[in-house]
């Protein structure tokens, strides 16, 4: 039993999960080259006393531990990596070393996790899945269902004793309610997403709306039962105002264009380690890049080698509705994120659960936006399953991660275009 569960001074809060979604790991290496994994002072002890000095598989120039962040004086510390960004452990055949040589347990805690991510919910702990792993994505494997055990153990290793007194999102800026009613307001959301007429566009049309309608209250007396009223007559009103059809939204404005282009710049980004060392030239590359993205005009500039200069103009032609099995993952998608909580407050990057919401309905029109590049690359007008599944891998590896997506820039464009009330428009435009 490894020693961290022994700190653990009572029960485990219960695990609520993401019944909808299946994964297993198919060793595709995706992860173990896109992340900079960070690791603990006593897994650093462990790595470096497992003699790895006589194995001829790793190479000899390269550390396996550095110091993490840009000080030399860090005392943290990540994976070395090889030169090409993949984790120095990474072997020829996509498989982690340490997990051959001394069996998954032996591995760092955030390499043993990856793709879930637990988040305290008051009395339980509620789990999401990464969809940066193809396999998520695709909602390949064996139920999430049937992994309680396994994520129960997780859980004691990586959620704090006490972690019931952490305190709910906002709802917006200075307005916070209970668990209780913070949960009641995600659960209108997902089942907004999960039923209804249409697909995941007016789905999330119409959760928009809903959020909206939420923004504008003030909570200081509608709690517990008074809430569960004032929801069911604002879901009332988001259905009745929400456009039944997607032919009657409107185009999005040329300003909320040009904001969105800079966020779809901002997804289509590689910041793997290899990337983000590249100097001074890569930020030269990239301000020229955001120049272009500002503009719209010409070709859009390739951010990383899954994408190929392609004509802006073609991305705004129709590509067709939304495959079912699009719709489908999108959908999921959205679910996964909403009931593992995966989309506010310590999650994502502290900020209230109404722009959270607007944050991650902006995923949806990004990942379209992306999968047309992808398709348009390849000369087609149309989108296939492999285009979307692939945007949205790219899109999510970000998504509550990358720290610009914490900073004013990024949240200030999200809250711009939820202004422009575009996010809707946005959503609609990309689903033709
Ligand atoms: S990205 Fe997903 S499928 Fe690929 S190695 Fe990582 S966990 Fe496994």
């Amino acid at each position: 039993m490894p020693n961290d569960l022994l700190s653990y001074s009572q029960m485990p809060p219960p695990l609520e999960l993401p019944t909808i979604q299946n994964w297993s790991c198919h060793n595709c290496g995706g992860c173990c080259r896109q992340h900079a994994i960070e690791i603990t002072a006593e897994e650093r002890s462990r790595i470096l006393s497992q003699d790895w000095g006589t194995d001829a598989n790793i190479p000899r120039d390269l550390p396996l531990v550095v110091r993490a962040g840009v000080f030399p004086w860090s005392k943290r510390y990540r994976l070395g990596h090889q030169p090409d960004g993949a984790c120095v452990f990474l072997d020829e055949r996509g498989l982690c070393r340490i997990h051959a040589k001394f069996g998954e347990p032996a591995k760092p805690l955030a390499c043993r996790i990856y793709p879930y991510a637990f988040h305290p919910a008051g009395k339980k702990i509620t789990v999401s899945l990464r969809f940066s792993c193809p396999s998520v994505a695709a909602n390949r494997g064996r139920s999430v269902a049937q992994q309680r055990d396994e994520l129960k153990l997780l859980e004691r290793l990586v959620v704090p004793d006490g972690a019931e007194k952490i305190p709910p999102p906002e709802i917006s800026a200075g307005q916070r309610l209970d668990w209780n009613d913070t949960l009641s307001i995600v659960g209108r959301l997902d089942n907004l997403i999960a039923t209804g007429a249409g697909g995941v566009a007016l789905r999330l049309i119409r959760a928009l709306k809903l959020v909206e309608l939420i923004g504008q209250a003030r909570f200081e007396k509608i709690r517990g039962p008074r809430l569960d009223e004032f929801l069911e007559i604002v879901s009332t009103a988001a259905l009745g105002e929400a456009p039944a059809d997607l032919a009657d939204i409107p185009e999005p404005g040329r300003v909320g264009r040009m904001q969105f282009r800079l966020l779809c710049a901002q997804y289509a980004r590689r910041d793997t380690f290899a990337e983000q060392n590249a100097g001074w030239r890569n930020r030269w590359t990239l301000f020229r890049a955001a120049l272009r993205f500002t503009r719209g005009t010409g070709n859009v500039p390739a951010l990383q080698p899954a994408f190929t200069e392609v004509p802006f103009a073609d991305l705004e032609q129709p590509f067709g509705p939304l495959t079912p099995e699009i719709d489908e993952m999108l959908i999921r998608y959205l679910r996964v994120k909403l009931q593992g909580l995966h989309f506010c407050g310590r999650a994502y990057y502290n900020v209230p659960l109404i722009e959270g919401f607007q944050s991650l309905a902006l995923v949806v029109p990004v990942v379209m936006w992306l999968a047309r590049w992808l398709a348009a690359g390849q000369g087609r007008k149309q989108l296939v399953v492999d285009d979307a599944l692939r945007a949205l891998n790219i899109a999510d590896h970000h998504h509550g991660y990358s720290p610009a997506f914490g900073h004013g820039g990024f949240r200030g464009r999200v809250r711009l275009l939820a202004r422009l009330d575009d996010i809707s428009k946005l959503a609609a435009w990309y689903s033709r």
